[in-house]
């Protein structure tokens, strides 16, 4: 594969010649370069509870990396455990994790895809898939090439004219755990030389 630096460049000129040759609209090359430069996800970024999805599916880790349980549509279920715990929002409007005995008593809080117990067990949660609007369940991009790829494709969709086709892949894209880079904020001005994303203006964010 190219080197992160030129996927970028291509794709940010890409986007810039559609709309020179006026084949997306204004909004629409924001809505590509949001994915590429970060706009997108540095709203995303300001609200870390919403990294979790309800219609997501996860992967649920403690603190050595073991796989202990699973969680799809907020409800999360240890390996082995009689009761899940649903997550939702709590009265103060944070993520909370609530045991679904019936008694409905407070389990634990959840901070980005950290979640804390009360019992100060600590563990992490790991998109593996999600349920797009229509019903259709995708697999995360966990890949940063596939996830260029991914963007690519939106590219050319629109060059061709196929926008439904060009949506699907951006919200397919917004299944993964990238967002961009807290440190140079995918600045131009400032990328090239970030050691935190090495240049390639966003990060992998797990927990
Ligand atoms: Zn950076």
């Amino acid at each position: 594969m190219a080197h992160p630096d030129e996927h970028r460049q291509a794709l940010t000129d890409g986007a810039r010649g559609l709309l020179a040759r006026g084949v997306i609209t204004a909004d629409e090359w924001l809505e590509l370069c949001d994915l590429v430069t970060g706009a997108y996800s540095f709203a995303i970024e300001q609200r870390a509870a919403e990294l979790f999805h309800q219609a997501s599916t996860y992967d649920v880790f403690d603190s050595s990396w073991r796989k202990v349980g699973t969680a799809t549509r907020g409800v999360l279920l240890f390996a082995g455990a009689d009761w899940p715990l649903l997550i939702r929002h709590g009265d103060d409007g944070h993520l909370q994790a609530f045991s679904g005995t019936g008694f409905n008593f407070l389990a634990g809080t959840l901070q980005g895809l950290e979640l804390t117990m009360e019992n100060g067990r600590r563990f992490a949660l790991v998109e593996v898939g999600r349920y797009l609007r229509g019903g259709v369940y995708v697999e995360a991009i966990t890949d940063p090439d596939d996830f260029l790829l991914v963007l690519h494709a939106a590219a050319a969709a629109r060059e061709d004219g196929d926008l439904a086709r060009a949506r699907h892949l951006l919200q397919r894209a917004r299944v993964s755990p990238f967002r961009v880079c807290p440190t140079c904020r995918a600045n131009f001005a400032t990328l090239d030389e970030c050691t935190r994303c090495a240049g390639l203006g966003f990060i992998r964010v797990t927990v």
